[in-house]
């Protein structure tokens, strides 16, 4: 199975070939970058809009090139409609994040996912992008069942399976943790993305004291990043700054990952989304994991912030299943909840 992959959920327009023989993935990434503040919604569609044509084209050039001419069996339960060009397309799939995600960019992404399922006549495939951030730890682990913290720019989500869906065990309760990050470097004066360079500045600081809120599994960002942005207008050093809210978010996230393994009795972690590049983060999470005799994976940096690869290897799985979206029901969601998802790639022994 062959899987073109489109991402496009805020900042990164993404491309991927996914190859489950071999396991291949290959990513090609645009990322916007904003003159100045956060995201900007509008100009990150427009981003979508020019760079999504080009890192299609540069991965469907590369599907061609390595294509062999074959057609892999489709799955019984692939519609006859939309599998009837399987002999010459390069791909067995086009696969596309409907959501959670900006609207605007969403739509950019949803019409070429179709346009382009029509022109090579292949079938269309619907993806959860938070369910992808964590099914990409799954696969690369190699886990069987994990707990799975989703620590990623507009989400903060510890996930865990039963029952056929992807239950959230707990979530923030306002901002998501990247974003939340970002706003208190935007107050500091710094670009964006503000995350590596807290990491970076942490080195240096020193602990003060700032909030920590967490309510069973559920837990805030905004209290402790309004005392942030206080302690540093009172004139507290930046490195302190940092270093303090990087030791109160990751030890709330750390200890709501706990929580959550001790409650499913699960004995894996995996990581997902674009904070898991902090080393402090994944210090905290491989600690906690070692003392409770538990396995914890974060899938290597191109996974980890936003990216099409994930979008397929989910998608190879859900065209494996049969999971495919008719044309007709393919509207993008940006407030589409990884709860929603029915799980249909997994073995019938995991429901
Ligand atoms: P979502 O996946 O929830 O839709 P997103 O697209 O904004 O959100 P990602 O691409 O997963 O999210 O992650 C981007 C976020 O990761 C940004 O907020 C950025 O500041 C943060 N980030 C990147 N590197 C680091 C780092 N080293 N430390 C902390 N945060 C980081």
């Amino acid at each position: 199975i062959r899987i073109l992959g489109i991402e496009g959920t805020a900042w990164a327009a993404s491309a991927a070939l996914f190859d489950a023989e071999t396991d291949d993935v290959v990513i090609e990434t645009d990322a916007y970058q904003p003159d100045s503040g956060g995201i900007h919604p509008r100009e990150a569609s427009e981003h979508m809009h020019d760079a999504i044509p080009e890192v299609v084209g540069r991965v469907l050039e590369h599907a061609r090139e390595t294509h062999d001419g074959s057609a892999s069996e489709p799955p019984v339960d692939v519609d006859e409609r939309s599998s009837s060009g399987q002999q010459a397309a390069p791909v067995d799939a086009v696969a596309f994040s409907r959501g959670p995600g900006l609207g605007p960019c969403l739509r950019v992404v949803g019409t070429a996912a179709r346009a382009l399922s029509q022109a090579l006549e292949v079938p269309l495939v619907g993806v959860n992008h938070m369910v992808a951030h964590l099914e990409i730890g799954r696969h690369t682990s190699g886990f069987d069942s994990p707990v799975c913290l989703n620590a990623s720019g507009a989400n903060a989500h510890l996930l865990a399976y039963r029952n056929g869906r992807y239950r959230v065990l707990g979530e923030t309760m306002d901002t998501g943790v990247g974003n939340s990050i970002d706003k208190f470097t935007r107050h500091v004066g710094w670009s964006h993305p503000g995350g590596p360079k807290v990491e970076e500045a942490a080195k240096d600081g020193e602990y003060v004291d700032l909030p920590y809120v967490v309510k069973g599994m559920d837990f805030s960002f905004s209290g402790i990043m309004s005392a942030a942005k206080q302690r540093y207008d009172d004139g507290v050093p930046v490195e302190d700054v940092c270093y303090s809210l990087q030791e109160n978010i990751f030890g709330m996230l750390t200890e709501v990952s706990e929580r959550a393994l001790s409650l499913t009795g699960s004995d894996e972690l995996v990581l997902g989304g674009g904070v898991g590049h902090n080393a402090r983060l994944r210090e905290m999470l491989a600690e906690m994991c070692a003392q409770r005799g538990a396995d914890f994976h974060a899938p290597e940096p191109r996974f980890l912030g936003d990216n099409a690869g994930m979008i397929a290897v989910l998608g190879a799985k859900m065209y494996a299943a049969g999971d495919t979206l008719a044309l007709e029901d393919s509207r993008v969601d940006p407030n589409f909840r990884p709860d929603q998802v029915p799980v249909t790639w997994r073995g019938r022994s995991e429901r």
